[in-house]
């Protein structure tokens, strides 16, 4: 194919996020249930030459345009799989917060891979796509696969989870980012410093909550509400204080639920209703604790490509 290939991907919110010990490798073991929500990157793969990465949108200048870009070290790693040459202009128009905790790199190396599949021929897959997914980070796979799923591991091995209906999210998009990575040592952080301990030995295996999975799969935003968790939160406002008067201008606005969206520092609020999303998003945009809100819901698909 030579003519431009467009992939839709959504973010995602973590409904809960159960974190287990550190593990020798320095990697967690996770209870992560993803809820893809429609706030999309969109990646276009174009016939080139060579490589190259433009990205479009309002925190375009803090994504890498070298091969540290998670579209590209996609296409890469597609690319040698199949002893193809990385030839290709990726453009990403960018709409997922930028180190936000809502997999906005992960959701560009899903779009990716599979814009690239198309453009070259390569015909990978859905196994291989998730394998390559996986290799390139935790959150990637869930990115291609969309919808609700339970990941396990570091979060990369995916479960789907039916789910019975459209739950309506408001986000608060924070300035500035927060490293992931540093977000899990904070965590270690302060477990070790309430005595409890941070390895494996120390830390219950995290499992996923049986109530969150029955709302989940009812639809039932109250129940959905009551039983959400993230044990990355305490570490998220430990580096990012501010989060809380964040989170309090949700609450107070009737949010049924408010919390840090996976590492953060966006903020996520579930909503009884379409109307009630409206209402809590005009009260945060009114509080001056975030820099943009965002209305939208879930479940959506996962990537998919689009004619543009
Ligand atoms: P997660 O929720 O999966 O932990 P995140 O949403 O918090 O991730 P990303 O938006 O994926 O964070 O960005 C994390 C860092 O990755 C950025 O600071 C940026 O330097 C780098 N990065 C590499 N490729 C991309 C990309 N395509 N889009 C955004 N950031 C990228």
């Amino acid at each position: 194919m030579t003519r431009p290939v467009t992939a839709r991907v959504p973010a995602k919110v973590n409904v809960q996020l159960a974190v287990g010990g550190l593990r020798p490798d320095g990697f967690h073991d996770l209870a992560n249930v993803f809820l893809a929500v429609g706030l999309h990157d969109e990646v276009t793969a174009a016939p080139a030459d060579t490589l190259r990465v433009t990205v479009e949108g309002a925190d375009a200048g803090q994504v890498p345009l070298d091969h540290t870009n998670l579209a590209a070290r996609a296409a890469l790693a597609l690319a040698e799989r199949h002893g193809v040459a990385p030839g290709v202009h990726l453009h990403i128009v960018k709409d997922i917060p930028v180190a936000g905790g809502m997999a906005g790199g992960s959701a560009d190396a899903a779009g990716a891979l599979l814009a690239c599949d198309a453009l070259w021929g390569t015909g990978a897959t859905r196994a291989e796509l998730l394998e390559i997914c996986a290799a390139l980070g935790s959150d990637v796979p869930f990115s291609l696969v969309g919808g609700a799923a339970l990941g396990r591991g570091r979060g990369e091995l995916l479960t789907p989870l039916e789910t019975g209906g459209t739950f309506h999210w408001v986000f608060a998009v924070a300035d500035g980012g927060l490293s992931t990575p540093a977000v899990y040592r904070e965590c270690d952080r302060l477990r070790e410093a309430s005595g409890a301990g941070a390895s494996v030995a120390d830390v219950p295996d995290p499992e996923p909550s049986p109530a969150l999975l029955a709302a989940l799969r009812t639809g039932d935003a109250t129940a959905l509400a009551a039983a959400v968790a993230n044990d990355l939160q305490p570490a998220a406002l430990s580096l990012r204080p501010a989060l809380a008067g964040t989170l309090r201008a949700g609450a107070d606005a009737g949010a049924l639920a408010s919390l840090v969206s996976g590492s953060g520092p966006t903020c996520a609020f579930l909503a009884k209703d379409a109307e009630g999303a409206q209402a809590v998003a005009g009260a945060l945009a009114a509080s001056g604790t975030c820099r943009t809100v965002r209305i939208t819901s879930g479940p959506v698909p996962g990537a998919r490509l689009v004619d543009v």
